[in-house]
């Protein structure tokens, strides 16, 4: 099968499993699957990759602090992560942890091959360290001499390390930006990512001192150390993909690294200078989306379980929160998920006109044996949708399928079906219906069982755009029913 169409790979951030998951979370791996699911409609050979980090001093202490050993807690945690995912219909092809076998071999490679290049070296480092953030943070950075992320003082560690020179890589760093637009997404992180590479690049801590700490991978080049977090950690992008083996040859370079603002940097300069090195093509797109509040509140733990995906599905249905999350957050910017918002777009969009547009032409189908196909009155032009996808602009492409949910309620109104009879109201109803399944088709990564769910109330099978002007020749369609419940 490969070959046939395009591939295309996305990663998401990997979660630190030092809490469980909230609705920040969900949001990445919500439009994350998506994107995945567009391109599988597409026909793309698309490879989806999600997972979790398990290394570090924050779930060294985690443990600590519950009585369990850090690899107890990583299990624990991580298949928690899983569970939500699968819940909420997100489909990764892998769902990668750091500590997995094979990751730990191939980070221990990457770093080998880096080394080799001449790209790691053994010096002192003496510096302001975040445990919080588990790195080093600037003086500048500070706010009233606390980590910004964290509000608390950082400590002043100093030790032997081994270094990553990362210097060595600003000039090529800013011609790659510069010569890529599509590199770093959206515009404006783009910018403030070139400011910040001209203030100068420091190479990089990439070790901690086992003595320290040693919940870590083992550093390749000296047995007293454990890799960085961070630095491994990143490297899952190809170990997900089996590098250097034939999936990596297949899927290599990504097409898109899907991250928040907090690990922006990460991605769009530590981790190409990385690849860099070690003579691998960097990612096509590292897209830095923005960040979530709850009811205009920060996502903290203080908030419970009223950001817990698994009790936000049960009160609002999975593709309920899904829609919501791609329908109102626009996907570059900041965004509030407004549990008052999220009970209107159910109840106005999905119930009353994604629901009723599907129940009341079922209604007016049964005095009607079967519908045979008759020129369709609803145009459809999806050209723009599919570029709007491509861009990752998510909402607004999802504006424009739900135009032709509101075209075509549009158009019953004004046919005035429960008016007509036989011939003349079949061939209104197979316009309905004709209409129904395409924008079925198009749904189907936003609101995937909703539109299955479709698909079997019309009586057809599931297709993808590729099917999407393949007309139906005769309908034979199902009992109504009640798509979405309204919510008081
Ligand atoms: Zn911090």
């Amino acid at each position: 099968m490969w070959n046939i169409m395009g591939k295309f790979y996305i990663t998401t951030a990997i979660d630190y499993v030092n809490s469980i998951p909230h609705v920040g979370h969900a949001y990445q791996k919500v439009i994350a699957d998506i994107i995945s699911r567009w391109h599988k409609n597409l026909g793309d050979d698309v490879f989806f990759l999600t997972g979790t980090d398990e290394h570090g001093q924050k779930l060294a202490d985690a443990a600590k602090d519950q009585g369990l050993t850090p690899k107890e807690l990583v299990d624990e945690n991580s298949s928690k992560f899983k569970h939500v995912w699968n819940l909420l219909n997100i489909k990764p092809n892998r769902f990668i942890r750091t500590t997995d076998k094979d990751h730990i071999k191939t980070a221990q490679e990457l770093t080998m091959k880096i080394y080799k290049k001449g790209d790691i070296y053994k010096g002192t480092y003496k510096g302001l360290y975040c445990k919080g953030c588990e790195a080093y943070i600037t003086e500048k950075d500070l706010v009233d001499g606390k980590c910004p992320h964290h509000n608390k003082v950082p400590e002043i560690l100093e030790e032997e390390s081994y270094f990553f020179r990362l210097g060595k890589y600003k000039d090529r760093l800013l011609k790659h930006i510069k010569e890529n637009e599509e590199f770093i997404q959206p515009k404006a992180r783009r910018n403030e990512i070139i400011n910040r590479i001209k203030e100068g690049l420091n190479d990089l801590n990439i070790t901690r001192l086992k003595s320290s700490l040693e919940w870590g991978i083992p550093f390749p080049l000296n047995e007293n150390y454990v890799t960085y977090v961070w630095w491994e950690a990143l490297i899952n992008y190809l170990s997900g993909i089996e590098y250097p083996k034939e999936t990596f040859k297949r899927y290599w370079p990504a097409d898109i690294h899907l991250l928040g603002k907090d690990n922006g940097w990460f991605h769009a300069v530590i981790w190409p200078a990385m690849l860099f090195s070690a003579d691998i093509k960097p990612p096509k797109t590292v897209y830095i989306h923005g960040f979530l509040t709850f009811n205009k509140q920060k996502i903290s733990k203080s908030l419970g379980n009223s950001i817990s995906p698994v009790k936000l599905a049960e009160k609002y249905s999975v593709d309920g929160i899904r829609y919501f999350l791609a329908r109102e957050v626009m996907f570059y910017d900041d965004g509030d998920f407004s549990e008052e918002s999220l009970k209107n777009r159910i109840n106005n969009e999905l119930a009353n006109e994604l629901g009723n547009l599907v129940s009341r032409t079922l209604s007016l189908c049964k005095k009607l044996p079967e519908i045979k196909k008759s020129p369709v009155e609803i145009k459809f032009e999806i050209k723009n949708i599919e570029e709007l996808m491509k861009n990752y602009k998510i909402t607004e492409a999802l504006n424009e399928i739900w135009k032709y949910v509101q075209d075509t309620n549009r158009y019953i109104n004004q046919k005035e079906p429960w008016k007509l009879q036989d011939g003349e109201l079949e061939k209104v109803m197979y316009t309905c219906l004709e209409s129904i399944r395409r924008i079925s088709i198009l749904l189907w990564p936003f609101i995937p069982s909703t539109s299955e769910k479709i698909s079997s109330l019309l009586n057809i099978e599931m297709q993808d755009l590729k099917g999407f002007n393949n007309e139906i020749k005769i309908y034979k369609v199902g009992e109504p029913e009640i798509l979405f419940e309204k919510i008081i």
